[in-house]
């Protein structure tokens, strides 16, 4: 069997590599970069995708790497106060089967290319950037940046939010800018003044700006996320989303609140976006995967979650249908293809929550206040996963 090329050395991109290396398919991995990584940040993991880690044989590596937070709490960014928890120990496991954790990108990601790494099956390649591809009687050729040509049975286009391979299946277009600006930042726990939440994941939401917190590598560092909804953005302004206007905007909040910008730094920013959820990821045997397919704002902390469901699925698919490629494409894309758009409209309703004001952040306030902590049902689609 020929074997199937895969744009983009990503979460998503390897762990499709590894899932379809595992039902037995060769694999070519072509990453644009000099190097395979990830960035110095943490990032969220559910049940959902424990379960499809564990289906991948790398849960356990991961784990070994991951901070097992006690709860996820949020709080009003204005007064500080908790507003509501949900309590992700005993009963939280027993519904769902697995836990939740939180790890930092590069151990995740690592643990991935690892797994590839020690897979015959997986050929891996850097400073290859995929061109332009064509298909060619049941082939496809891609062609690199640097003149390098490759022929497989298919292409996977893993190859992030500005995927050259989307352009050329679906050619919709640059991802939607939303105006929203993230700093980051990670710090040693010795530095933290305030650890009264620093066994949860803690999320302050307020008006226009959003606040996270939890703790990465074995609890010994504090990963600090500050995102604000740019008013600057909104009135067309060329300055949005700098610093000053990230301080203008936390002004207003409790000084708690205000004293964890501190850990974010001011380097560098990051500028979100998103699109609506399509129904046309698949051109005979090209296919996307990840944010290639279906970018989300980072609001239910399912993005690289849902890259990695998607490859687990498309792999079976693949399985299923031997070599009848396009078909087990189609299949994959149809069984994917609500479940993203469910995250992706979802996230974007969860941040008009976060970021509310006024009448609206009373309801909100008084809605969470009412809910227990273990009322799971509301997740339910989320995390029982697939
Ligand atoms: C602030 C923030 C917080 C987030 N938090 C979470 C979270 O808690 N949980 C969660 O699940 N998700 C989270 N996400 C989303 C998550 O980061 C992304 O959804 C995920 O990384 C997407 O993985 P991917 O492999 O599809 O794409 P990417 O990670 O973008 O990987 C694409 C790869 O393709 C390569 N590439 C690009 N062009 C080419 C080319 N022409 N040829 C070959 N290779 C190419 C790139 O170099 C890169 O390695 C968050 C996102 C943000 C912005």
């Amino acid at each position: 069997m020929r074997e199937i090329i895969i744009a983009g050395g990503g979460i998503g991109g390897l762990s499709a590599a590894l899932a379809l290396a595992r039902k037995g398919r060769r694999v070519r991995v072509l990453e644009k970069a000099a190097e395979f990584g990830e960035i110095g940040y943490g990032i969220q993991m559910g049940p959902n995708v424990a379960k499809m880690l564990d289906r991948l044989g790398i849960l356990e590596a991961i784990e070994a790497h991951a901070f097992f937070p006690d709860a996820l709490i949020f709080a009003d960014a204005l007064d500080n106060r908790e507003l509501t928890r949900i309590a992700v120990g005993k009963f939280f496991r027993q519904r769902y089967g697995y836990r939740y954790f939180v790890i930092h990108r590069r151990d995740l990601h690592g643990e991935i290319l690892k797994a590839c790494r020690t897979h015959g099956e997986i050929a891996l390649e850097t400073s290859r950037g995929l061109a332009s591809f064509e298909q060619r009687g049941g082939a496809v050729l891609v062609r690199c940046d640097d003149g390098a040509e490759y022929e497989g049975a298919a292409l996977i286009g893993a190859d992030g939010l500005w995927s050259p391979t989307r352009k050329a299946v679906i050619g919709d277009g640059a991802p939607r800018v939303a105006g929203h600006f993230v700093y980051r930042g990670v710090v040693p726990m010795e530095q933290i003044t305030d650890r009264s939440r620093a066994d949860a994941m803690t999320i302050w939401g307020g008006p226009d700006l959003h606040l996270v917190q939890y703790r990465l590598r074995g609890g010994t560092v504090m990963n600090n996320v500050a995102t604000v909804v740019s008013r600057r953005f909104r009135r067309r302004e060329t300055d949005a989303g700098t610093p000053d206007e990230l301080e203008e905007i936390f002004a207003r909040t409790d000084p708690h609140v205000r004293d964890i910008l501190r850990y974010v730094s001011r380097e560098r920013n990051w500028v979100l976006h998103d699109r609506d959820p399509v129904t046309n990821w698949t051109k005979g045997c090209v296919t996307l995967l990840g944010d290639a397919a279906h970018p989300t704002l980072q609001y239910l902390a399912q993005g690289a979650q849902m890259a990695i469901e998607d490859a687990v699925v498309l792999a079976e698919k693949v399985a299923a249908a031997g070599e009848n490629l396009e078909a087990a494409f189609l299949s994959y894309q149809s069984e994917r293809m609500n479940r993203s758009a469910r995250v992706v409209l979802s996230s974007r309703f969860f941040g008009e929550v976060l970021h509310a004001d006024s009448g609206a952040r009373e309801l909100r306030n008084e809605m969470l206040r009412r809910r227990s902590p273990e009322d799971f049902a509301e997740f339910d689609w989320l995390y029982k996963g697939i």
